[in-house]
């Protein structure tokens, strides 16, 4: 049996597993430094030729299989580590962190898995009907695989638990509000949790000084104001289809927009929602949902890609200002996820069209960041960071915080 050899045994150590309705990533963190010794996936449950890709010191082992289900996922993973290591036996599992989307009002906090988390998870399907189903089953699942080991749901909203009522709150009927818990709740709390506390370590003053607004530009996108380690605002909202312009979405819409399309395109909901979630954004503006396609098109003159390119860039210019004003004053605004990590056009748009507020980019220092990486200049009224997501280092770190405290 190969195994990497370098582990220490009785090194603590997390699994977190983010298990959708028909895959399962996962990855082997410690969550003291967010080392991470494997990671993989499970691809293709419940449909043909499934496929396990398993990451660790030894290389990458991929094999083709049938994945009929997600207890058959879970124990490929499990045979995995077995084969190709590390080998689960030599390390101390603390817990299986758990990525769940949607927390409700019912979760604000990292939550160690009980029959009735499970219930509450499963009552919240309604609001997250494509994601906490393959959430659920993962849950599930690791609990027969790893019955000996804590399971904790880490959930996505969660850190946006602490925004006002008045941020989280729509001006709607108090039916909807009361029966159908129609409000704002946020996501990528997990991201927004971690990169608002590791740039205050980058910027080396504490946490709770600092007024933040945090960018997480990936296929889906969200800015959050962070005002001393909470979230007090975020542009995502009772789905994860409001706020910044994404790769298939269109970010803020007129709500009026079902009712214009149901009168002149006998448009019905279902219609509606696919266009909103998967035809809109940078794909319904240039027919490409990737920000590098639609940069090099621009760049070469293209005018719709120059168009979305503009469209996406105003919108986090508004957010911004909203959420300085939200806030009332702002320290430091932090890049992340694909395109906030990896695209300086994007970062060098928002940044210069916010030189009015004296916001000040260092041009090299952003056309060379890819990692963690200071992008303004010592004049700069705010503090502009690079700061590369970590979401399973964060799930990792909650979980054994809450069951095996360093
Ligand atoms: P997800 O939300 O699926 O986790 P990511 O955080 O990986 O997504 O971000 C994916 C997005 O990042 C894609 O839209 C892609 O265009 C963008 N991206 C990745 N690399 C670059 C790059 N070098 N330049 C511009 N955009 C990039």
């Amino acid at each position: 049996m190969a195994t990497t050899g370098e582990l220490s045994p009785g090194t603590r150590r997390v699994l977190v597993v983010n298990a959708g309705s028909s895959s399962l990533k996962y990855q082997l963190v410690d969550p003291d430094t967010g080392a991470s010794d494997a990671t993989g996936l499970v691809e293709r449950i419940g449909l043909p030729a499934g496929r396990v890709r398993h990451t660790c010191a030894s290389g990458t082992h991929t094999h083709e299989t049938t994945v009929p289900d997600h207890v058959r996922a879970m124990e490929l993973l499990r045979a995995a580590f077995a084969e190709h290591g590390p080998d689960l036996a030599e390390v101390e599992l603390v817990a299986v962190g758990h990525r769940v989307v949607h927390g409700g009002a019912d979760f604000s906090e990292p939550t160690v898995v009980t029959p009735a988390v499970l219930d509450a998870v499963r009552r919240l399907i309604p609001l997250a009907p494509l994601h906490n189903p393959g959430n659920l089953q993962g849950i599930e699942v690791a609990r027969q695989v790893f019955p000996d080991v804590p399971q904790v749901a880490v959930f996505d909203t969660a850190f946006h638990q602490s925004m006002p009522p008045e941020a989280s709150t729509y001006a709607v009927p108090r039916s909807w509000r009361e029966q159908y818990r129609v409000r704002r709740y946020g996501f990528h709390g997990t991201s927004h949790a971690y990169v608002s506390r590791r740039v205050a370590d980058l910027v080396g003053r504490p946490v709770e000084e600092l007024a933040t607004i945090v960018l997480h530009l990936g296929n889906g996108a969200s800015a959050t104001a962070v005002d001393g380690g909470r979230s007090v605002d975020t542009s995502m909202g009772l789905t994860p289809l409001e706020g910044l312009v994404m790769g298939t979405r269109p970010g803020d819409v007129d709500p009026g927009l079902p009712r214009h399309l149901a009168e002149v395109a006998g448009l019905a909901v279902e219609d509606y929602d696919r266009a909103l979630s998967k035809e809109s954004g940078l794909l319904g503006l240039t027919g490409s949902a990737d920000m590098r396609d639609v940069g090099r098109r621009m760049e070469e003159g293209d005018p719709d890609a120059r168009l979305a390119f503009d469209v996406v860039v105003h919108r986090l210019v508004h957010y911004v200002g909203a959420y300085a004003a939200v806030l009332g004053r702002l320290d430091v605004i932090a890049f992340t996820a694909g395109i906030g990590e990896h695209s300086p056009l994007v970062r060098a748009a928002v940044v210069e069209r916010l030189a009015g507020f004296g916001l000040r980019l260092d041009e090299a220092a952003n056309e060379a960041a890819h990692t963690e990486a200071l992008i303004s200049t010592p004049e700069s009224s705010v503090a502009v960071w690079v700061v590369p997501t970590n979401e399973e280092y964060e799930i990792a770190r909650q979980a054994a915080e809450l069951v095996a405290p360093a």
